[in-house]
């Protein structure tokens, strides 16, 4: 800081002396030649000439003007108090002037700027005297100093002013990064809830803000994780449960029967293929997430709603449902194969679950061109089952939603289903709608992106 308002004053106090000195040479040396050349203009130097000649060109009181001959003999000085007339003053720069040369001299302390000029007195080649003046300038140094120390007050206020703001804006900054830094270390430590309110545009508010975004998302994914455990766990325990239970009974019934022990087991079976199913769902719900891995061919849809209905067939058959594949063959979608696979199979298979004896579920299709728009293809799968109540229709596509919980969880459904087909369908750019009619039964509309039929390669 004592660096800073040294170099600050240095310089300007510095520039302001040259200024001065270089006036007092101009001034000195203008007054000497004068002076000389007004000299010069006499047929001799003498002391009468020499008086006149000051008075003439009224050179200040002040200042003390020496006059000597071409031997360094004063010939006048108008000081009072120690004239030297009449006596010899070899001054170096007196001496210089009678060889011929003008001499300026400045020297400054604190008090004044004492300043000298001599020049010759020439009469042709020849100096035949010189002309000395003598400046003592308390008044310029007095203001060189008055301004030096005007300089340092200005520059002391600057530096405490600058001092001030730098402080002001380490306080600010130091208290925004604060609070950023406690956000993200109340995040690190599990909280997802916290947020940073800051206010302003600056790119802190903007790194508060995507922060915020960023807790916001993870959130959402850790109330997403939670439910999805929590769903999941419950799905899984009850077949888990029911096995328990059953081998128990096996175990502590003594002496029990054959046919005992093979009822038990098939139902052990039934809750295993149960766990089988829910855990591949899970499974495939994980992967939906991640759903990079997605890849659109072209699917033949006639022949994809057979296979679903051959491997249905037996489920459908104990559920006293017919299944009806009425899809024409020739039509394509283009979408990833296992997706498209698990959309029909889902939808079919809740056709069947949400069925009523003597119900049925009819799979069809047709090509969809509507003018310049990319031709798609509409698949349908329709039920005369249980229906939906309007009110649960936008809720059924959310992860483990059932509307009536306790007959799709008889019926091994984990509210996974939908979802799975859902998350395809938005995968890869496709739509799903759903029309029901409670007790009358459902449809499930699903638009895809065609692929081009047989003929094309
Ligand atoms: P779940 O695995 O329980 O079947 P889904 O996601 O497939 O889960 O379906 C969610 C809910 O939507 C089901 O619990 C059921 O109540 C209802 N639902 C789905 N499909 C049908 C349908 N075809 N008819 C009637 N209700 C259905």
């Amino acid at each position: 800081m004592a660096t800073l308002l040294a170099v600050m004053n240095f310089y300007p106090a510095q520039a302001v002396r040259r200024l001065i000195v270089s006036s007092k040479e101009t001034e000195l040396l203008e007054r000497a030649q004068r002076l000389a050349l007004t000299l010069e203009g006499f047929a001799s130097l003498t002391q009468d000439n020499i008086v006149l000649s000051v008075q003439v060109l009224e050179l200040e009181k002040q200042q003390r003007i020496l006059v000597t001959d071409g031997f360094g003999g004063v010939l006048y000085d108008n000081s009072k108090v120690s004239p030297l007339a009449g006596r010899y003053a070899l001054l170096p720069d007196l001496v210089a002037a009678l060889e011929g040369a003008d001499v300026f001299r400045c020297r400054y302390d604190e008090e004044a700027f004492a300043s000298s000029a001599a020049v010759p007195v020439m009469k042709g080649e020849k100096a035949i005297g010189a002309v000395y003046i003598y400046d003592y300038d308390t008044e310029q140094a007095d203001f060189l100093s008055s301004t030096r120390s005007n300089i340092f007050r200005i520059s002391l206020l600057l530096a405490v002013l600058g001092c001030a703001v730098l402080g002001f804006f380490i306080a600010y900054f130091g208290k925004r990064i604060d609070r950023l830094v406690g956000g993200i270390r109340q995040m690190s430590g599990g909280d997802y809830n916290s947020r940073i309110h800051m206010n302003g545009q600056d790119e802190l508010a903007e790194l508060a803000g995507e922060f915020n975004e960023l807790a916001g998302r993870l959130q959402k994914t850790e109330e997403l994780r939670q439910q999805f455990v929590s769903n999941a766990s419950h799905e899984l325990k009850t077949p888990l449960a029911s096995i328990k239970l059953l081998s128990d009974s096996i175990l502590q019934t003594e002496g029990i029967s054959r046919e005992a022990v093979n009822e038990f087991l098939g139902d052990i079976n039934e809750e295993i293929d149960r766990l089988t199913r829910i855990t591949e769902r899970l499974l495939q719900l994980t992967r939906l997430d991640y759903s990079s891995a997605a890849a659109a061919s072209r699917c033949d849809l006639h022949k994809l709603a057979g296979k679903v209905t051959d491997l249905l067939r037996e489920t459908a058959l104990q559920a006293q449902v017919r299944l009806e594949n009425q899809v024409p063959p020739g039509l394509f979608a283009l979408f990833d194969q296992d997706g498209l696979y698990q959309v029909v199979f889902n939808l079919v298979e809740n056709g069947v679950k949400y069925n009523k004896p003597g119900g049925v579920v009819t799979v069809s299709a047709q090509l969809v061109e509507r003018g310049d728009r990319l031709p798609r293809v509409r698949l349908k799968v329709a039920d005369t089952g249980i229906g939906v109540a309007p009110e649960e229709t936008p809720h059924i596509f959310e992860r483990f939603y059932r509307v009536d919980k306790a007959r799709s969880r008889e019926k091994g459904g984990a509210g996974l289903g939908l979802a799975i087909v859902a998350d395809w369908i938005k995968t890869m750019g496709g739509e799903i709608q759903v029309e029901s009619q409670l007790g009358q039964g459902s449809v499930f509309t699903v638009t895809l992106p065609a692929a081009a039929g047989k003929e094309a390669p």
